[in-house]
């Protein structure tokens, strides 16, 4: 099987990169943020988001799997329902952000990813997708931006949702949730010493599925 890891910071264009990447190789796309906010909003519906032992405790009544369609569209499904379009709010992001931080979640996640990977060509896109669920991956690449662009996407995103946002808070959201995913204890953001980097400040979405797609195939 071939295995492709993206990792990088919050609103980089991995997720949109990587789904055309994959369909274009034929790749099934796996989003892992989703887990863990599909975990987020298990402890927020049981009224736990601020409590480490509440969520521990919840893990043993929590079901996360993920489904295919024939288009190779990712469905993330908590407790058998599927919870999909629920979990792409801000404060959501962020309780995934939280939850993410705690060991034994990535623990409960982690067996759900590499599982996926041995039976399937994959991209799975991430935070420590090269450093920890896939250090044996064909290709490892660390996509970034600078946080006003990640913002901007973001927000432009946001507001065509019909969210009700300001740039400004997105922009805080974005390096609140950096300095979290990056300086935690347990499978901090960061690249491995073969991952190729990635910067799409510059780039238009086509030219950085271009780029994604050349270092893939090796021409990178
Ligand atoms: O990628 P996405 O923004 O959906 O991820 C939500 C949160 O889940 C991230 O901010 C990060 O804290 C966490 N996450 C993680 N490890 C991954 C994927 C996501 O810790 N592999």
């Amino acid at each position: 099987m071939i295995n492709v890891a993206i990792d990088g910071p919050a609103g980089a264009g991995k997720s949109t990169i990587a789904k055309a990447c994959a369909r274009e190789l034929g790749f099934i796309y796996v989003d892992t943020g989703a887990l863990y906010r599909a975990v987020a909003l298990n402890a927020l519906r049981k009224g736990v988001l601020n409590d480490e032992k509440g969520i521990v405790e919840m893990l043993k009544e929590t079901t996360v799997e993920l489904k295919f369609d024939e288009t190779h569209s990712q469905r993330v499904f908590l407790n058998g329902e599927d919870v999909s379009d629920l979990i792409r709010t801000p404060e959501i992001s962020m309780g995934a952000s939280n939850v993410s931080k705690i060991p034994q979640v990535r623990e409960f996640l982690l067996e759900l990813q590499r599982s996926i990977a041995r039976e399937n060509n994959v991209i799975m896109d991430g935070r420590d997708i090269a450093t920890v669920v896939l250090p044996n991956a064909n290709v490892k690449i660390f996509l970034f931006a600078s946080p006003e662009c990640r913002a901007e996407r973001r927000y432009k995103e946001l507001i065509e949702k019909g969210e009700s946002v300001t740039y400004d808070e997105v922009l805080a959201d974005v390096n609140a949730r950096d300095y979290q995913d990056s300086h935690r204890e347990i499978a901090p953001l960061k690249p491995t010493k073969d991952s190729v980097m990635a910067d799409t400040s510059l780039l238009t979405l086509d030219e950085s599925i271009k780029l994604i797609k050349s270092i893939i195939k090796g021409d990178k």
